[in-house]
């Protein structure tokens, strides 16, 4: 009887221990949602903390100024879709960043445009790769989006169908870069000297991510995703990365919505953006655990980096290659400007 009653006594214990643990937050408690967000990157790598002064401060402005672009839109009650084209518009015109003006080179030497966009009230996306005389990529994702019946074109097809709308076209020479083409040159000379599959050592992965991305959440709760990229320098005739493949790099529903940087394949191999939207929905885990399972268990170390905003407001920003260029503003007030982890 005695044996009995310390049973219980434990079991009791037990019990008692259990209802006290705090009890993890879920992404469907209610919680305090913030009227609006907006994240955004401007690539992920190693880029080293000894960068010169002025160039560091030439991307931390430029970062505040894609901010600012699309926080405006945001606070004045303009949409997610908005604020992303807008935002993503300013750093594919800017060539610091690895999109529009200032795209890398394939290893043909020329500068072949990817990029993607997707609403998450209405889950419709637009996408398109291989393009070389568009200025700004995802203004024309934009418009596959929402003036054609389809999802995705690629290379000449994307041309013909950029002819039928009023976005900007450019002569292909427009996309050159001084300091791109160098890249290009020393990952020509590497590759002389590399046999068979060598890993990537930090110097080369430094020149190859790039690509730039917008996330946000609007006035109306509704959320989008962009992403936009000259993909990685040296990649070969018609590769196509992670940035156009729905659901790899970029992704959004009306749960969160995600975009991604870093290396293509490995994105693309694990479906990233929406492994992560999937964790956050069927796990019911917040928007930072959802991250952090992508970032830290599913991709391996020096993969890659994301932003996401779920449909509370929150956002989260993270890469596993030392450093993302990143930025991020709500209607709350909080923000975050960054270059390293
Ligand atoms: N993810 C891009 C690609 O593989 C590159 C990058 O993010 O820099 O095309």
């Amino acid at each position: 009887m005695k044996k009995y009653l310390s049973l219980l006594t434990i079991f009791s214990l037990l019990m008692l221990a259990t209802a006290c643990q705090p009890a993890e937050q879920t992404n469907s408690e209610p919680q305090e949602t913030k009227e609006w967000s907006i994240a955004l990157h401007g690539g992920a790598g190693y880029v080293s903390e000894n960068m010169p002064e002025d160039r560091k401060e030439a991307y931390m402005a430029s970062l505040e100024e894609a901010l600012s672009i699309g926080s405006e839109i945001l606070a004045n009650g303009g949409s997610a879709l908005d604020a992303i084209e807008k935002t993503v518009n300013y750093l594919e015109d800017n060539e610091l960043y690895n999109a529009g003006k200032g795209a890398v080179f394939t290893s043909e030497g020329r500068n072949e445009l990817d990029a993607a966009i997707m609403d998450g009230s209405t889950l419709n996306a637009g996408a398109i790769t291989g393009v070389t005389t568009v200025k700004n990529p995802i203004s024309l994702a934009r418009k596959v989006m929402t003036d054609s019946k389809h999802v995705f074109f690629s290379a000449d097809g994307a041309e013909t169908f950029a002819d039928e709308t009023d976005v900007e076209r450019v002569d292909p020479s427009y996309f050159y870069t001084e300091s791109r083409y160098q890249s290009l040159q020393r990952a020509l000379e590497q590759e002389e000297e590399q046999s068979g599959l060598t890993p990537l050592t930090d110097e080369q992965k430094a020149w190859k991510y790039g690509t730039v991305g917008a996330v946000a959440k609007d006035v109306n709760g509704n959320l989008a995703a962009a992403t936009s990229t000259g993909g990685m320098t040296n990649k070969k005739y018609g590769r196509v990365g992670d940035v156009p493949i729905i659901g790899s790099g970029t992704y959004a529903n009306d749960e969160v919505a995600v975009s991604a940087t870093g290396w293509g394949e490995k994105i693309m191999l694990n479906v990233s953006a929406h492994t992560l939207a999937m964790f956050y929905k069927l796990k019911g885990a917040t928007l930072q655990e959802s991250m952090d399972y992508l970032v830290d268990e599913v991709l391996e170390p020096g993969d890659a980096g994301f932003i996401a905003v779920d449909k509370y407001g929150n956002y989260s920003m993270k890469t596993n290659t030392g450093s993302m260029f990143r930025a991020a503003t709500d209607s709350d007030g909080n923000k975050e400007v960054g270059i390293w982890e």
